[in-house]
Formats: structure tokens, sequence, C-alpha cells
């Protein structure tokens, strides 16, 4: 089993470039099947109305459940006010298990950590380069799961990635994903030094190739229950938990501890169950 933790999908409003144009998912898909990538999880492209892109994003899984898993993009300025509401529609009216941030748009707030930790929900959070805080987020937030994609910077920022090793090995809730990290040797460096339960393997599709992707997962040699790790199980268990039980007090969850994800976040090539393809 093989989960892409990392995807865009459906259009953008914007004419900057691809990034907020559009993320069409044909060629993805064709690639990620070579690549024998079963499940991918996707979120918006940028927008300037996240409640229309998530809509677009949620008809794109609840068409094909098995083959994707919905991530809300949260714009922490433009949305502010209204996050809870958002998160809320996208677990519950979406099946949406985790929410994306990017520090483009703005610095993520306390509204949003607030929110994820009600709906137990991961936040994916591209903090540009922007490393300490995720000294805050760890700590002020200890339920919340937070994944730091790119290791930190997908400006290939050395300095902002060689920072983000230590945040990773001193907080249990700090992970992050291989989406877009060219510089093999800080990759390389990372896993030696974190341990593979932390990384998450990601593309950043459709506009990174996931079958080159995921050539870097096979060129650091780890164990096959590594490999099994960063493949799909630490997405699986920080999912684990998604969407249980919404509350707005907090504080009792805790950081998602090693063990077997229940229903449908369960990964079917550990539980034995049939995967389903895009056909
Ligand atoms: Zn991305």
């Amino acid at each position: 089993m093989i989960i892409d933790c990392h995807c865009h999908a459906g259009k953008g409003d914007g004419l900057t470039g691809p990034w907020d144009t559009d993320a069409p998912l044909t060629d993805y898909l064709e690639w990620a099947k070579e690549a024998g990538i079963q499940k991918t999880v996707i979120f918006a492209a940028f927008h300037s109305d996240y409640r229309v892109a998530n809509r677009e994003v949620a008809s794109i899984v609840r068409k094909y459940p098995n083959r994707f898993y919905g991530f809300a993009f949260i714009h922490p300025e433009r949305d502010r006010g209204r996050v809870y509401e958002m998160v809320k529609t996208a677990v519950q009216a979406y099946k949406f298990c985790g929410i994306k941030v990017h520090r483009y748009d703005a610095r993520i707030t306390r509204e949003i950590c607030e929110a994820a930790r009600s709906f137990r929900l991961p936040i994916l959070y591209d903090v540009m380069g922007e490393v300490a805080v995720v000294e805050l987020l760890a700590t002020q937030y200890p339920e919340v799961n937070f994944i730091i994609p790119h290791l930190g910077s997908f400006a290939d920022d050395w300095k902002a990635q060689l920072a983000l090793i230590d945040h990773l090995v001193r907080h249990p809730n700090i992970y992050t994903d291989t989406s877009g990290v060219r510089r093999f040797d800080i990759l390389k460096k990372a896993f030696e030094r974190v341990g593979a339960h932390k990384f998450l393997f990601g593309s950043d599709g459709p506009w990174l190739h996931p079958g080159v992707e995921l050539a870097k997962i096979r060129a650091l040699h780890l164990s096959v229950k590594e490999e099994r790790m960063v493949l799909a199980a630490n997405l699986l268990r920080l999912l684990s938990k998604a969407g249980a039980k919404a509350s707005r007090v907090s504080g009792k969850a805790g950081a998602i501890p090693a063990g077997l994800p229940p229903s449908r976040y369960r990964d079917p090539w550990l539980a034995g169950q049939e995967v389903f393809g895009l056909t």
C-alpha cells in the first residue's frame, strides 16, 4: 500500500502560475498508477475562496472515495472567524480528514489549530522556510499533529531544512513529508537522525511526478518496515482519529500514538482488505 500524502486538485481562480490556476489530475493518476500508488491525499490549489475550492475537492473525493482523502484548505486571514464552520463542513459533509494551510496565504493562527484540535485533524502547514514557528505549534498544541511539508522548504533552503530536523527529533507531534525535497543529502541525514516514523511520502502532484518522488524513498534503502511506515502507516496513524467526536472543549486527546488505526483510515494493505483503484 502506497499513499501519496500531498497532491493538489481542482481549479484555482488566479492566473499567476500553475499553483493558482489549475491542478488537473489526469496525468497525475496515470503516473501514480505506473508508480504503484493506490491512494492520494488531495487539497485545493491556491484560491481566493477556499469554500469554493474545497467544494470542488469534495466532489472529487465523493466520486472516488476509495482513491482519495480530502484535506480542507484554509486561509488564516480571509477565513478568520469562520474556520470552525469550514472545518465542520469539511469533516461532516465532505468526509475530509485533515487541514492544509500555506504560509504564502498567511501565517497559521490559533483559530486553525483549535479547529484542528476539536476535530482531531492533522494540519499540513507549509511554513515556507519559517521553521521557528514549529516550536510554538508543537508546544502550544501538543494534541495536534502537524505535517511540515518539504522538510520545511520547497525552495531548497538548506538552513530551514536542517533546522526542521531538530523539531522532528524533539516534538512527538511534528512530522514532515518528502515532497519536492531536492537535497538528497539532507533528506538522508534527516532520516538517520530522526527515524522513519516521522516521515510521510508525498509528491506535490500534479506538478511533480509521484514516481520520481517515490524513487527518492526507494533510494534511501530503508528497511521493509520503515518503508511501510513512510509510504502509508504513518499517515494512516495521523488520520486514525480524524473527525472523531467534534468538541470545542479539548486538551485530552493527546498526540496520536502508534497503534492500529480504526475503521475507514485503516491501512487496507495491513488489514488485508481489498484495495480499490480508480477505474
Ligand atoms: Zn503543495
